[in-house]
C-alpha cells in the first residue's frame, strides 16, 4: 500500500477528514487539482455543532480569532431603507451548549485553518494533483493520479458537487437542477457603505442585490440575482449608490439539489458536496460536508466492516433532512422573516442531529429518558472540568453518573442535560452517545465491540 486512505479534495470536508486522521496518526494522502489555496468566502456560516468539531480538532480559538457575528439584515426598496431585522437571535451560552451561535467566517478563512492545522500534525495537501479514475480489490483501491497508480486501503471522494470519484463509482446524483434559480456571487470592495448590516435590495420582481460585510475582512460578500451581469461595478452604482473599487474572486451559481443514495462502494466513501448539494440557504452545505468527514475519519481509523457500514446508515438520512431545510428557506425567500423558518431552530443549527435509529446506538435502560443514545453528548460539568474537554480527542469516553464508577470514566457532577440518575453514558469519538446503561457489564461488552 502506498497509503492507508487516499482522499481525493482539499475542500472544507476532505481538509477536516486529513486533520482528523493525522492526529490519530493513520497514514493519508490528500490531492487537490487546485494549484492553489481556495480563494472564496462561498460557504460563510459555520454552525454551532460544527464550532464543537473544531473545537475537538484544535481551530475553535483560529475560528474565533478571524471569524464574526452575522450582522443584521437591512432591506432597501426604492433606494430607502424598508424593513431592518436580524437573521436570528443571539442566544446566550448554555451549560449544555458552549457556542449556541452561528459564526460567520469565509469559506477561504475555513480551509486556510484546517490546512495550517494539517500542517501542525505533520500533514499537507498535495495541490496540482488530478484524480482521473480508480479501481478496486478485496485488498485496496488502485487510484490514478495524473496518470500515475496508487494503491491505498480506502479511497474517499471529497471533490465537491462534480465529483470524478462519484462518477466513477456510478452511483448516480439523484435529483433536480433549478434553471431559473441563479446566482452571481463575487467577493468584492466597496467605498460608502457601512459594515454593520448585510445590506439587501430589492425591486418590485424581487431581490436584485446583497452585501455582506465578511467578518475578518475589508471585503464584502456580493450575490446578485443578474446571473449574466458582467459589469458588478455599474450594477452595484445603479442599485445602491455606492462605489464597487474592486472584485476578487467571482463564481456563478445555479439551484441544484441533488444527493447519492449510496455513501459506500465496496472500499470508495463519498462525503461533503460529492454526496449532496442543495442551495445555500440556512448555511448547511459545509457543515454537513464537515460532519460527514468527521462520523467518517474514526471509522476509517478503526476500520471494522460494523463502522464502515454505518457511516452511510448515519449519514445518508441527515443529508436527505439538509437537502428538505434548505429547500423549505430557498422557497420562502432569503430575507422574507414573516414566513421563513425559525433560524435558531436547533436543527438549523445542527445540535438536534441525532442518530438514534442507528445499529450503533444502544440503550440498555429500563426506561428511556429525554436523553437518548445516538444524541449529541451535551455539555456540562466533570467536577472542574467542562464535559467537552474531557471528551477531547479521538477516543471513546465513558461518563459516570451519580457515584457509579467505571476505570477512566469522567465523573460528571452538573450536567442538567443528562437526565440520567445512576449510570453510564459512553461518547463515541465524534461526540454522540453510543451508549447509556446501568450496568458496567454492557458498557464493558459494547467498547470490546470496536
Ligand atoms: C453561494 C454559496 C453560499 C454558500 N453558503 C454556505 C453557508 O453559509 N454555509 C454552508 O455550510 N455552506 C454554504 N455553501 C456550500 C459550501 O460552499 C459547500 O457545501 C462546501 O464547499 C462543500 O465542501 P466540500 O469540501 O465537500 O467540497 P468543495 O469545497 O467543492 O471541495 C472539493 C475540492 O475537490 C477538488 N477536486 C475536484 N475534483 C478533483 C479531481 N478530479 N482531482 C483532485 N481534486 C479535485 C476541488 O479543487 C476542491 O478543492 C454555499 C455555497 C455557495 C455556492
Amino acid at each position: 500500500m502506498d497509503t492507508e486512505i487516499l482522499i481525493v479534495g482539499a475542500g472544507p470536508t476532505g481538509l477536516t477528514l486529513a486533520v482528523d486522521l493525522a492526529r490519530r496518526g493513520v497514514a493519508h494522502r490528500v490531492v487537490d487539482h487546485d494549484p492553489g489555496d481556495f480563494a472564496g468566502s462561498r460557504g460563510k456560516g459555520i454552525q454551532p455543532r460544527t464550532l464543537e468539531v473544531f473545537a475537538d480538532l484544535g481551530v475553535i480559538d483560529a475560528a474565533f480569532a478571524h471569524g464574526g457575528p452575522y450582522p443584521p439584515m437591512r432591506g432597501y426598496q426604492d433606494g430607502e431603507v424598508a424593513w431592518e431585522r436580524v437573521m436570528a437571535p443571539t442566544m446566550p451560552a448554555r451549560p449544555d451548549v458552549p457556542y449556541p451561535n452561528p459564526l460567520m467566517l469565509p469559506q477561504w478563512r475555513t480551509t486556510a485553518i484546517l490546512r495550517d492545522r494539517l500542517a501542525e500534525l505533520g500533514g499537507r495537501v498535495e495541490t496540482g494533483v488530478e484524480f482521473q479514475g480508480f479501481s478496486q480489490d478485496d485488498d485496496g483501491v488502485t487510484a490514478v493520479l495524473d496518470g500515475r497508480s496508487v494503491r491505498a486501503r480506502y479511497l474517499v471522494g471529497a471533490d465537491g458537487g462534480r465529483s470524478g470519484v462519484r462518477k466513477a463509482t456510478g452511483v448516480e446524483f439523484v435529483g433536480e437542477t433549478y434553471e431559473q434559480h441563479r446566482i452571481q456571487i463575487a467577493d468584492v470592495r466597496i467605498d460608502g457603505l457601512d459594515r454593520d448590516h448585510w445590506h439587501m435590495w430589492t425591486n418590485a420582481e424581487g431581490p436584485v442585490l446583497a452585501l455582506c460585510p465578511m467578518a475578518g475582512t475589508d471585503t464584502f460578500q456580493l450575490t446578485t440575482t443578474r446571473y449574466d451581469e458582467t459589469d458588478l461595478a455599474s450594477l452595484v452604482r445603479e442599485v445602491s449608490g455606492c462605489t464597487l473599487t474592486d472584485v476578487g474572486w467571482s463564481s456563478q451559481w445555479r439551484a441544484n439539489v441533488r444527493m447519492v443514495d449510496r455513501y459506500r462502494v465496496g472500499r470508495v466513501f463519498l462525503a461533503g458536496d460529492a454526496a449532496h448539494v442543495h442551495t445555500p440557504a440556512g448555511g448547511q452545505g459545509l457543515n454537513t460536508g464537515v460532519q460527514d468527514a468527521y462520523n467518517l475519519g474514526w471509522k476509517l481509523a478503526l476500520g471494522s466492516e460494523e463502522l464502515l457500514d454505518s457511516y452511510e446508515d448515519e449519514r445518508l438520512p441527515i443529508a436527505a433532512g439538509v437537502l428538505g431545510i434548505s429547500n423549505k428557506l430557498f422557497n420562502r425567500g432569503i430575507g422574507r422573516s414573516e414566513d421563513a423558518m425559525d433560524r435558531s431552530d436547533p436543527v438549523l443549527r445542527q445540535l438536534g442531529l441525532h442518530y438514534r435509529d442507528s445499529k450503533l446506538s444502544v440503550d440498555t435502560r429500563a426506561v428511556a429518558g429525554s436523553l437518548r443514545a445516538g444524541d449529541r453528548a451535551p455539555d456540562g460539568l466533570a467536577g472542574t472540568q467542562r464535559i467537552h474537554d474531557a471528551l477531547r480527542g479521538p477516543q471513546f469516553s465513558v461518563l459516570t453518573f451519580g457515584g457509579a464508577d467505571y476505570p477512566g470514566g469522567v465523573a460528571v457532577t452538573d450536567a442538567p442535560a443528562y437526565d440520567i440518575d445512576h449510570g453510564y453514558a459512553v461518547v463515541r469519538p465524534d461526540g454522540y452517545l453510543g451508549m447509556i446503561a446501568t450496568d458496567p457489564a454492557d458498557v464493558r461488552q459494547y467498547l470490546d465491540r470496536f
